[in-house]
């Protein structure tokens, strides 16, 4: 399999190659030149989400040097359980994507990516993982790095902007872990990154990739479990699921997407967004332009641009998307208003992410509501204590993964959101 960049079909690579650049060279972002088309019986023997990771990832694999490594790769980044839990009374249930280390879905694709990486970069020289977060991200991407050899992460957040535990979970770690706290917000950071791509000089010294979900290589294994779940679903219910799925640069919407033009049974997909509405209001036909980010309580998701609609256009017809996606923005208000009611109703502690879904889902017409849904749990509610237990009036139980991040000591520096700050501070810090 070949990928080209979505700005020109004349860029093709490898996978291999697509995974340590991460961006392609004219800016754009990397896709298979075609997607494989899966049919249900090529998936019988899949048991276990390990098994259908195998036969998903085999056709995006045929030509990398990394082949013979897939199933260890796989191991390491799929062995964490990924349930989804029936909600008493609806046909609704809760796909908990947090059971990994930093205690969010992203955990997925940055240990697959990690995992790939180690085993590709080979070289003398230093790959330089550069990766914005606006909360998640950079957490997942340093535990899954920490220490990897031959690997170096700078990792760019916003100041104040994420959460004290989400902080904790950027900057706990040292060694080969670089943290910057930015004096902006999620998009300058971004912004950040990219500039470095282009940068000429510091392209002489380093060679960087990115763990931004803009990486193809944190996209692919989010399929996985969207593929997995929805045939074990079919499986047991002879139904296809439907996914409402919390969404902020749109990586895990597209996870989803993709699987299901890969032929998996997945019924109809559902973006719950927070106040940065730019997606309802693009399928809704307005036309696709920057926005500055409002800042909400679903922080993870505080993202005005999602990079990932470059790779949806790319790939599909706008009518199209049009017609089988819908967004759904919800305030805080409704946010605050869900894990209340959520935790009322079913017991159920949510995150404010988990919570714009669900949200979504009240809104959904009765008719709908025979359907089977999946609410997309994107992360645990103890990594936002301070917005949900004040809500609930009860403690949150700590995941044992998260306390032991909790009790490290923090390293960071503060930067202006300036190029020449930023590359400054790489110079000095990475040798
Ligand atoms: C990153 C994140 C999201 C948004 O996911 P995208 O792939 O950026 O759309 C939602 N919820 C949580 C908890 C996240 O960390």
């Amino acid at each position: 399999m070949k990928y080209k960049s979505t700005r020109s079909d004349d860029v093709t690579e490898s996978i291999d190659d697509v995974l340590k650049k991460g961006i392609a060279s004219d800016g754009g972002l990397f896709l298979p030149e075609t997607f494989p088309k899966f049919k249900e019986d090529d998936f019988d023997k899949c048991l276990s989400i390990k098994d259908t990771a195998k036969v998903l990832l085999l056709p995006f694999f045929e030509n990398s040097l990394i082949l013979n490594h897939l199933d260890s790769i796989i191991d390491s980044c799929f062995y964490f359980k990924i349930p989804a839990i029936k909600v008493k009374n609806r046909n609704c249930w809760y796909l908990e994507l947090f059971h990994g280390p930093t205690a969010a879905f992203k955990d997925v694709g940055a240990g697959f990516l990690a995992s790939c990486l180690s085993r590709l970069n080979t070289g003398s020289e230093p790959l330089v993982i550069l990766v914005a977060t606006s909360g998640d991200t950079g957490g997942a991407v340093a535990a899954a790095f920490h220490n990897v050899s031959n690997v170096n992460v700078v990792v760019l957040y916003p100041r104040g902007k994420v959460s004290s535990r989400q902080e904790k979970q950027l900057t706990c770690w040292g060694d080969n872990i670089l943290s910057l706290s930015v004096e902006g917000d999620f998009d300058s950071c971004q912004e950040l990154v990219k500039s470095i791509f282009l940068d000429h000089d510091l392209a002489y010294k380093y060679k960087f990739s990115s763990a931004n979900s803009i990486n193809f290589g944190r996209l692919l294994p989010q399929s996985i479990y969207y593929a997995h779940t929805s045939i074990d679903h079919f499986r047991r219910n002879r139904k296809k699921p439907n996914f409402i799925i919390p969404s902020g640069n749109l990586g895990n919407g597209l996870a989803c997407i993709l699987a299901k033009h890969m032929g998996f049974p997945i019924g109809k997909i559902v973006l719950a967004l927070n106040e940065n509405r730019m997606i309802e209001d693009f399928l809704n036909g307005e036309d696709w332009e920057k926005r500055d980010t409002i800042q909400t309580i679903a922080n993870a998701m505080d993202v005005g641009n999602a990079s990932n609609m470059e790779r949806l256009i790319d790939l599909y017809d706008i009518e199209d998307i049009r017609r089988e996606i819908v967004a759904k923005s919800i305030s805080d208000i409704r946010i605050k208003q869900e894990i209340i009611d959520c935790f009322d109703e079913t017991g159920n502690i949510i995150c404010p992410h988990t919570a714009t879904a669900s949200s979504a889902y009240r809104d959904l017409e009765s008719s709908y509501k025979t359907d089977d849904w999946i609410i997309v749990a994107t992360a645990h509610p103890a990594k936002f204590e301070t917005v949900v237990e004040p809500l609930i009036k009860t403690n949150i139980d700590i995941p044992s993964e998260l306390k032991k991040i909790l009790d490290k000591p923090s390293h960071s520096y503060s930067i202006n959101p300036t190029i020449p700050e930023f590359k400054k501070i790489i110079l000095a810090n990475l040798h």
